[in-house]
């Protein structure tokens, strides 16, 4: 499959008459073509869709292109996607204002097929391998799963959305027991083997597109549940517990089962403005604890938060 095909390209233009000259430039490369003929509809298009390039007329009606591209790279979610500006102004200046814009390219008027292409083309190329550069650093080299810092990302973007939507989040920290006794006795590519497993099983025992498992470090995981109660993470909880011991990889010098198995913590909290995120982790992790400590492969999710950060910072919270 060519790198152009997979693309989607965004043309802005209040010029019906050259959206279309652009369009059927661009169409040759083979690439999905989008339309907007102000920077609203742009925006509009941007919300929803994130496109991988976006060539941008200057001089329009109510939003200028340069405002256009200013809000754009000012925005997380659209700021990596390359502008380039497509323009009748031959100034220097201009062309400078529009690079400090934060565009990467600027061609002007008027318009040679074959340059138009070959720089869309090579802004596709490279947007096309940050991507590639960007999942890879999210993603565990080990499992394949969710790495730690995507695990903050995510963790960050969903606490936030919890406090905006006043919405439950749950949490499940999970630990292999006796994984040292695991490696030691069976060796360390034998352990690598089943942490490859394990993460395989929790991944496939998680069914919601917003729910998401990460390696939150050597024999630990975590799984994230957006807009999910106690007795449901509880009940997930439980399934990944069950999933991890039916894939019966032996393990005889564990301390409670002839198999490798976890312990799972499990909290849930509406997010709010007066709490820190770290509470969450750590009410979660002193859930495993227990879990650990009442005789591993179990979850425990009985420790109340509102205790625990009662204890710790004194500041008020809700408990589910
Ligand atoms: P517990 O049931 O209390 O969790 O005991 P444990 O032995 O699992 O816990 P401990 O923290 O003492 O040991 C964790 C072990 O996990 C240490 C190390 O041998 C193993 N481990 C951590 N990361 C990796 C990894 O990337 N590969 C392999 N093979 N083993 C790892
Ligand atoms: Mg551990
Ligand atoms: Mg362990």
């Amino acid at each position: 499959m060519s790198l152009e095909k997979q693309s989607t390209i965004l043309i802005v233009d209040d010029n019906r008459v050259n959206l279309k000259i652009i369009g059927t430039i661009i169409k040759d490369l083979g690439t999905e073509v989008v339309y907007a003929n102000s920077g609203q509809q742009a925006f509009d298009y941007v919300e929803k869709y994130l496109p991988d390039l976006i060539l941008l007329d200057v001089i329009m009606p109510d939003i200028d292109g340069y405002e256009v591209c200013r809000q754009l790279k000012n925005d997380p979610q659209s700021m990596n996607i390359p502008v380039i500006f497509l323009t009748a102004l031959t100034d220097q200046e201009d062309e400078q204002k529009g690079l400090e814009m934060g565009a990467v390219d600027f061609i002007t008027k008027p318009f040679q097929h074959a340059i138009i292409k070959a720089r869309v083309k090579t802004h596709l190329r490279l947007k096309q391998k940050t991507d590639l550069l960007e999942s890879l650093a999210l993603i565990d080299g080990l499992t394949d799963i969710a790495n730690r810092r995507r695990f903050d990302e995510l963790l960050a973007s969903e606490w936030n959305r919890g406090i905006r939507e006043k919405i439950e989040l749950s949490l499940i920290m999970i630990d292999i027991d006796c994984f040292k006794k695991y490696n030691d006795n069976y060796g360390h590519t034998l352990g690598d083997d089943s942490l490859r497993s394990v993460a395989k099983a929790l991944k496939k025992s998680i069914k919601r597109p917003a729910d998401d498992v990460a390696r939150y470090g050597g024999e630990e995981f975590v799984v994230i549940l957006p807009d999910t109660g106690k007795s449901a993470a509880m009940d997930i909880a439980e399934k990944l517990r069950e999933n991890v011991e039916l894939l019966k990889i032996p393990h005889k010098y564990n301390e409670c089962n002839d198999h490798v198995t976890i312990s799972l913590g499990v909290q849930t909290v509406i997010p709010q403005n007066n709490m820190d995120v770290m509470s969450l982790l750590q009410t979660t992790d002193k859930c495993l604890y227990q879990a650990k400590e009442s005789g591993r492969n179990q979850v425990n999710g009985v420790l109340a938060l509102k205790k625990i950060q009662a204890e710790k910072t004194n500041k008020l919270v809700s408990e589910i």
